[in-house]
């Protein structure tokens, strides 16, 4: 594939983790090269948020997101989204991530991590900033809980609720999300064989509500699996998109990065005229 002319926006990664500490240089340089360019890397925990921050304050490419995986929430108390509440100011803030259910881990409570969830969502309504939605076989209480949080807090700014990153459920779920103003992000697992997602789901997805993303360095594309994902191969995943919805890979680009900058207003307002 030509990437030359690409201009794509990798939604979701964690380049603050240490498997990047060795070449996290090179590996911007290597998006930057298949046009990628712009990288959201994205907050597990206060520790994490504040490399991304750190981050994104060097590199006029990244943004960063604050907020507590559900993996991580078990010791979290409302003292430390307070915390949280203070960082996520920074002008280089996006968006308020990743947070959610997993319950197909239950790495912490469930309790505690639906308690979590709805702090940072109510951060993020009190921000006006957008949240980033991990969900993990907890779909029912993740539509309910967002369908309260979305029905008590109109947004000024229109739809701009969030994202359901690394999105692989059915028509039906895809249908409650999308209503409650959701955008919906799929990675390089749309290519796995044992990939949840149907070619049709994808195929339905308006194109007005399309985020593309990698999740490094997790799920790298099936001709890399085992190995560690980066933001350089998020071009073929705009590629196997493109298939899928039968579209060109430049409307695909296009409109997702379209997407992406009205969802998180990249480079706009807060970011002292950057970019
Ligand atoms: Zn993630």
């Amino acid at each position: 594939m030509n990437t030359a002319a690409l201009s794509i926006v990798d939604t979701h990664a964690h380049l603050d983790m240490s498997t990047f500490d060795k070449d996290r240089t090179e590996v911007l340089t290597r998006a930057l090269d298949v046009g990628v360019r712009m990288i959201i890397t994205v907050g597990t925990n206060l520790e994490s948020s504040k490399k991304a921050i750190k981050l994104a304050t060097k590199q006029p490419e990244i943004f960063a997101t604050v907020g507590v995986h559900p993996h991580d929430v078990a010791a979290v108390d409302r003292t430390d989204i307070t915390n949280f509440a203070e960082i996520a100011n920074h002008p280089r803030i996006v968006a308020i991530g990743e947070v959610g259910l997993d319950y197909y881990r239950n790495y912490s409570p469930r309790g505690a991590q639906v308690q979590a969830l709805k702090w940072q969502l109510e951060l993020a309504a009190k921000l006006e900033l957008p949240v980033i939605i991990h969900c993990r076989q907890a779909e029912k209480d993740m539509l309910d809980l967002l369908r309260d949080w979305v029905s008590r807090h109109t947004r000024r700014d229109g739809r701009r609720q969030g994202v359901i990153h690394c999105f692989s459920g059915d028509s039906n779920a895809a249908g409650q999300y999308l209503d409650l103003g959701f955008y919906l992000s799929l990675g390089a697992y749309i290519g796995y064989p044992t990939s949840g997602n149907t070619n049709s789901v994808i195929k339905n997805i308006p194109e007005d509500r399309l985020l593309v993303e990698t999740d490094c360095p997790f799920l790298p594309p099936q001709s890399r699996r085992g190995k560690r994902n980066e933001p350089a191969y998020l071009p073929l995943t705009v590629e196997a998109l493109a298939q899928i919805r039968e579209e060109t890979t430049e409307t695909v680009a296009r409109t997702t990065t379209e997407n992406a900058h009205r969802l998180f207003r990249l480079g706009e307002s807060k970011n002292n005229g950057r970019l």
